[in-house]
């Protein structure tokens, strides 16, 4: 039997972090971590687009993400750990309407973003003026100027987890990979040995879970399991109030891709910035390693949800519904070739697209990371800790605080997030 104090259920970045901040907490704490996978951060971690930004119309996420990109910075620039960071800036653009909307004038005002005008968008090398036919036919608009996130960027999240779980290791965190944990059922405190435990007058906890390895027991569950959440859980009657949508990933390369990648508006950053284009929000996100663009969308209508093993990627999708839409911005990518394509889920909390943390009984539960899960790990794992320990307010780093109740079920506060993408 392996008996643990806390047992965290996905080794994905948020479980990493828990654990992490858990241990920091409390470092007696004897601490297993549980994955299908062989190794950790395998599952949708592993299938980010991986950017951060601190742009959010929710006061809650500002701080959340606000805080994981200072921690992140700080392990960059200070603790010297290469986390592949880069704030090479983030860059919605639109029409007028859209980027004089009142969200994006409290970002300007909060300095953490500017504004960027069409003229120098067209220096940048952007198509600002499309065609009264590419405008009416897939729905486009015109470019009339940008807003400039100052303090986003990229990263590298396979480093963040690397770093995670090299530091969990130190502090004698234990990893059971290979792990599937089944459907558990919560099982009566005082057990009375009669057949059909437990009776509905009876008190219940998760004591133990099983596994293809065995039996795993603990006085704490964690379940950091992203869009598998309700899979695992749905049996114990504890709803994980989140829906998984695939989104996928397209990486593009070749010369053309190479003209686009000089458009870097962050000064002293010879990155590109990563660009939202209007209309259908398609997001390009720049590698520099592999001197490539990664395409992606939040397509919602006429994808459904699911939660299979492995998502496939379409390149038909690419072809059929990016490219006409890249191509009207960018002309010059015409003969742009998909180099490499993949497919993760985005774990959806349908309700305000925002983490759920929160704990019933024994169990805790951290999820919902509705497309920004990388961007608001640190933070999600300060959440959970507190959680564990009892602890009502939950200081992020950079002294910011949040209700460690205000990310839950019952006392949520958490106004709908409007940019998701
Ligand atoms: C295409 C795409 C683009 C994205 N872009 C961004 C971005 O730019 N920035 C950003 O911040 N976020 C982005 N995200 C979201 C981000 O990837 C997720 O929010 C984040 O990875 C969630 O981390 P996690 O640890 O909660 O989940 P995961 O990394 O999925 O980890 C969950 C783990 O639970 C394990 N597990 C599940 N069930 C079981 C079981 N029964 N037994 C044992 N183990 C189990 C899985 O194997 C997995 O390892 C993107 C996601 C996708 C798909």
């Amino acid at each position: 039997m392996n008996r643990f104090d806390v047992i965290i259920v996905g080794a994905g970045i948020t479980g990493l972090a828990s654990a992490y901040h858990l241990k920091k907490m409390n470092e007696k704490l004897k601490i297993a971590i549980l994955d299908k996978k062989p190794a950790y951060c395998q599952g949708n971690t592993a299938k980010s687009a991986a950017a951060f930004r601190n742009l959010f119309s929710s006061d809650v996420n500002r701080k959340i993400t606000q805080s994981t990109i200072e921690f992140y910075r700080h392990v960059q620039n200070d603790l010297k750990i290469d986390l592949g960071m880069h704030f090479n800036g983030y860059l919605f653009l639109g029409d007028r309407k859209f980027i004089d909307n009142p969200t994006f004038k409290g970002f300007v005002e909060e300095g953490i973003a500017s504004y960027v005008s069409e003229q120098t968008l067209i220096s940048a090398g952007f198509r600002t003026k499309l065609s009264e036919e590419e405008i009416s036919v897939m729905n486009l608009s015109n470019i009339e100027g940008g807003l400039l996130g100052l303090n986003c960027g990229i990263l590298a999240p396979e480093k963040i987890c690397e770093f995670y779980g090299n530091e969990l290791g130190k502090m004698g965190v234990e990893f059971y990979f290979g792990t599937e944990v089944k459907a558990p059922s919560l099982q009566p405190v005082t057990p009375l040995n009669y057949p059909g435990e437990p009776f509905v007058w009876q008190k219940t906890v998760l004591s133990t879970i099983e596994t293809n390895r065995g039996e795993f027991s603990a006085s704490d569950f964690i379940f950091c399991t992203d869009v598998w959440t309700s899979d695992i859980l749905d049996s114990t009657g504890i709803d994980g109030h989140t829906r998984g949508k695939k989104r996928q990933v397209f990486q593009i390369s070749g010369p053309e891709v190479e003209t686009v990648m000089g458009t870097g508006l962050i000064e002293g950053q010879n990155v590109m910035t990563l660009t939202i284009l209007p209309s259908h929000e398609i997001v390009l996100r720049p590698d520099p390693e592999s001197h490539s663009i990664w395409v992606t969308i939040a397509d919602d209508y006429n994808r459904n949800f699911s939660t299979t093993e492995d998502p496939q990627p379409e390149r038909d999708f690419y072809e059929k519904s990016l490219f006409p839409i890249l191509t009207a911005y960018f002309p010059q990518l015409k003969n742009s070739k998909v180099s490499s394509m993949w497919a993760g889920y985005y774990a959806y909390n349908t309700i305000d697209k925002t983490h759920y943390v929160f704990r019933d009984k024994n169990i805790i539960v951290a999820t919902g990371s509705s497309g920004s899960g990388i961007m608001k790990a640190d933070a999600i794992g300060r959440v959970v800790a507190s959680l564990q320990g009892g602890i009502d307010k939950t200081v992020l780093f950079g002294d910011l605080v949040i209700d460690t109740s205000d990310l839950g079920i019952h006392k949520r506060k958490v106004k709908e997030e409007e940019m998701v993408i």
